[in-house]
């Protein structure tokens, strides 16, 4: 087998690996993927903004439309309606195989192969990938770490990977009759100390059950499912058909281009610290990687050409994960109690409308910085 031909070499067939290989349109492509199958095993809630699903390029495996939300704190809810669809929710095996199939286009995918980064020589990193029982040593012109969370790749360059690592537990629920144009979200220290739980509806009588926390998750999503008061009456009778877990980075890497090495996506931490959502974000900074990467391999270019795409990344969402790592701080120092009046305050300023008019999924810092300053009072 001939691996040693082409330019670019992406580690990580996940929504991110296959978004920069499409948008490395003039060069040769390599996706390598350790799983056999792409989309699986599914870590995400699948839920999308309008805008991130114009970002992603629309792909297919929409399964329902909401239209808001309701928050549920320990003692209170509010419930967060627009007219319009706000956001998507998507089959992730159905999205991550049709943005494989247009990355296809432009790349080329190795499955069931392991990547690992090998010592620069001459100042560029070279793989040594691992397939069916065989080693290869691939050297391509440029090395793309799209390789999630734990990123293995990032952690081979030395890249300092500073940053809290949630760990998330979801399970896919039949027979549950829930109000399908709202997700339900549980910010509740009972059940997750440090983020919250969820349930997304999947259209009629399919819901995706989750939660994330710094540790135990799984004995925590249980405890939920079947001890909140409202959680556990929605759920009733429910029957689990999928289970899934994974890991939510929350801040993003400092050096996300080394050498000939670029990360991206989940493994750049290029994710909302609010939200955890990080197909909008990724998507967006594959694009901008796979076109710096076309641009250095088309031009007359040094390696430091590539730094360019930490800093356009950083000038699109930089500002935004800043905001909301320092939203997340003042979140995470709240109890019950206070989130409780919180919730309160909102209702009783008649900020629900405004959270409505002004509210970004994607952009949310200046709805939660208004609303925080109001709540603290300072001004
Ligand atoms: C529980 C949970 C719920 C979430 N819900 C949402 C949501 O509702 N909306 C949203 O926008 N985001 C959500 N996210 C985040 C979202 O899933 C990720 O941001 C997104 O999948 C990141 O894509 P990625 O391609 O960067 O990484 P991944 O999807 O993690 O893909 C990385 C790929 O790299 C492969 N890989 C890793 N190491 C190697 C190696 N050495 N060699 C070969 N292959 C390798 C993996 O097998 C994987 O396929 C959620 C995350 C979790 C954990």
């Amino acid at each position: 087998m001939d691996l040693d031909n082409y330019d670019v070499v992406i580690v990580g067939g996940g929504p991110v690996g296959c978004i920069t290989g499409e948008s490395i349109k003039h060069h040769k492509v390599l996706i390598v993927e350790e799983h056999s199958a792409i989309g699986v095993p599914l870590q995400c809630g699948g839920l999308v903004s309008k805008e991130g699903v114009r970002e992603l390029g629309y792909p297919k495996g929409v399964v329902n439309r909401v239209r808001g939300a309701y928050i549920f704190s320990k003692s209170r809810c509010i419930k967060i309606e627009d007219s319009d669809v706000r956001a998507y929710v998507f089959e992730r095996k159905i999205m991550d195989k049709d943005l494989a199939k247009r990355a296809s286009k432009n790349a080329d995918f190795l499955l069931k192969a392991y990547g690992r980064l090998a010592p620069p020589q001459q100042g560029r990193y070279s793989l040594s990938v691992s397939f069916m029982g065989d080693n290869y040593h691939l050297n391509p012109q440029v090395i793309v770490g799209a390789d999630g969370a734990k990123s293995s790749i990032g952690r081979a360059a030395g890249v300092p990977m500073r940053r809290e690592i949630l760990s998330g537990v979801q399970l896919e629920m039949v027979d549950v009759e829930v109000d399908r144009d709202f997700v339900y979200l549980f910010l509740d220290r009972r059940y997750s100390r440090d983020f919250f739980a969820w349930i997304i509806p999947m259209g009629k009588d399919r819901v995706r059950v989750g939660l994330c926390d710094s540790s135990d998750s799984y004995r925590k999503l249980i405890n939920f499912i079947e001890n909140h008061p409202v959680a556990s009456q929605m759920l009733k009778g429910g029957v689990p058909v999928e289970f899934s877990v994974g890991a939510l980075p929350i801040g993003y890497v400092e050096e996300t281009v080394k050498n000939n090495l670029l990360l991206v996506g989940d493994a750049a931490g290029q994710v909302k610290p609010l939200s955890g959502g990080g197909l909008y974000y990724g998507a967006k900074c594959a694009k901008i990687c796979g076109r710096v990467i076309d641009e250095y391999l088309s031009g007359d270019y040094n390696m430091e050409y590539l730094k360019r795409y930490h800093t356009l990344w950083k000038e699109e969402i930089g500002r935004e994960i800043d905001l909301g790592l320092r939203f997340r701080g003042i979140l995470k120092r709240m109890n019950d109690s206070m989130i409780d009046r919180l919730l309160e305050f909102i209702e009783k300023r008649g900020l629900v409308d405004y959270i409505v008019r002004e509210g970004d999924m994607d952009s949310p810092s200046k709805v939660v910085g208004d609303i925080f300053k109001k709540f603290f009072g300072f001004r």
